[in-house]
């Protein structure tokens, strides 16, 4: 399929390098800059062929697309894909020869780190373009940001279901508690939520269960436990036709990418009753973060931006309510008017 028949009437700018020397070969889409410079990650992959490669980067720079303009952020979507394997491939000399890549796109994508890349790998890519955030001086570890994006996020689905924005009365199932669930159980412990978590790493939840007073369960129980809201906080696609006739829960709101296995997932939990916080736009706060260094990063205004997460969220839920659509679709056409609106 050619370029032009993959992106239809979407994308401004699908860009392709190369460097003998080093071996780079890489795509870098554009899905819009109407809102502003499109930031996205680096994604350093040894894709199977240049075909998944492209198919990749367009899907993901619509994503951040999406992400960016739900979260208000004056930000298109970009996205980077290198083909190769990062451990092997991947040299000082070929991250330089990718950031003249970026830099010849004069500032329309900037950069940061992604799936095989990493904030060392942003400071090599520094050398040779400015059009690069999340370098080691930068604004850090999204996670933190990212947690407390989505706790706000629950906050405003308390509110919605049950009148309420205190968790402390209610029983929220946590899947995966890495950087950013594991984040998000220590928010809501302090407020006195009731927890049940799980993760492939049993040790890790075991420990954590014990700090916070949290009941443990194996991850192959998690989605189907009797809770108010179940957060999942690892993997995609947990939303699917085999896990939805399991689920006990009012709400679901995590900070996984891509939790519904298909879109039609998201009228299928409207029609069960389930509540569903659209993940972009709960789980922005890590694009926040990175998004506020362009402004010389201040920890406080990233946390407070992140914060309005729920402010969001409400909005997406009032939507999906006038319209009669699911809480995905509303989402999708938030973000979507925000693009088309914005003055060219
Ligand atoms: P992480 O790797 O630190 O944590 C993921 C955790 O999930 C790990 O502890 C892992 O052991 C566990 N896990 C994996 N498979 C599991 C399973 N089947 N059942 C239960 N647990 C399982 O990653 P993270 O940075 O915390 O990110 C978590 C999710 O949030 C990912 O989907 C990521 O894309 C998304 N996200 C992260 C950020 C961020 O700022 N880090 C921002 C936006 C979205």
């Amino acid at each position: 399929m050619s370029v032009f028949d993959l992106i239809g009437d979407e994308y401004e700018t699908v860009s392709y390098a190369h460097d003998p020397g080093s071996g780079l070969r890489c795509i870098i889409a554009i899905y819009s800059t109407a809102l502003g410079p499109a930031l996205g990650g680096t994604r350093f992959w040894p894709f199977e062929s240049e075909d998944a490669a492209l198919r990749d980067v367009l899907r993901l720079s619509k994503a951040m697309a999406y992400k960016a303009s739900a979260a208000g952020l004056n930000l298109g979507g970009g996205k980077a894909v290198v083909i190769g394997d990062a451990r092997t491939a991947k040299t000082p000399e070929l991250l330089r020869a990718y950031g003249r890549a970026v830099e010849r796109l004069g500032g329309a994508y900037i950069t940061t780190a992604d799936v095989g890349t990493t904030s060392a790998d942003m400071n090599v890519i520094s050398e040779t373009t400015t059009f690069v955030t999340g370098t080691s001086k930068g604004s850090g570890d999204p996670s933190p940001v990212t947690a407390y994006g989505v706790w706000h996020g629950l906050k405003a689905v308390g509110e919605e279901v049950w009148g309420d924005a205190s968790l402390a009365s209610r029983h929220v199932a946590v899947q995966g508690v890495g950087k950013v669930g594991g984040g998000v159980v220590r928010h809501l412990a302090a407020e006195g939520a009731q927890l049940t978590i799980a993760d492939i790493d049993r040790e890790a939840a075991e420990a954590l269960a014990s700090d916070v007073g949290a009941d443990v369960v194996s991850p192959e129980e998690i989605a189907g436990i009797p809770c108010d809201i179940y957060s999942p906080c690892a993997l995609g696609a947990v939303v699917n036709d085999t896990s939805l006739p399991g689920l006990k829960c009012r709400a679901i709101a995590g900070a996984a990418n891509n939790q519904l296995e298909r879109p039609d997932h998201g009228d299928a939990l409207a029609d069960a009753g389930i509540l569903y916080a659209p993940d972009y736009v709960i789980n922005a706060g890590g694009l926040i973060n990175v998004e506020d260094e362009l402004h010389g990063y201040d920890s406080d205004r990233a946390h407070a931006k992140a914060a309005a997460i729920g402010g969001r969220l409400r909005s997406v839920f009032a939507r999906a309510k006038a319209d009669g659509i699911s809480t995905a679709a509303a989402a999708d056409a938030i973000a979507e008017e925000r693009i088309r609106n914005a003055p060219r």
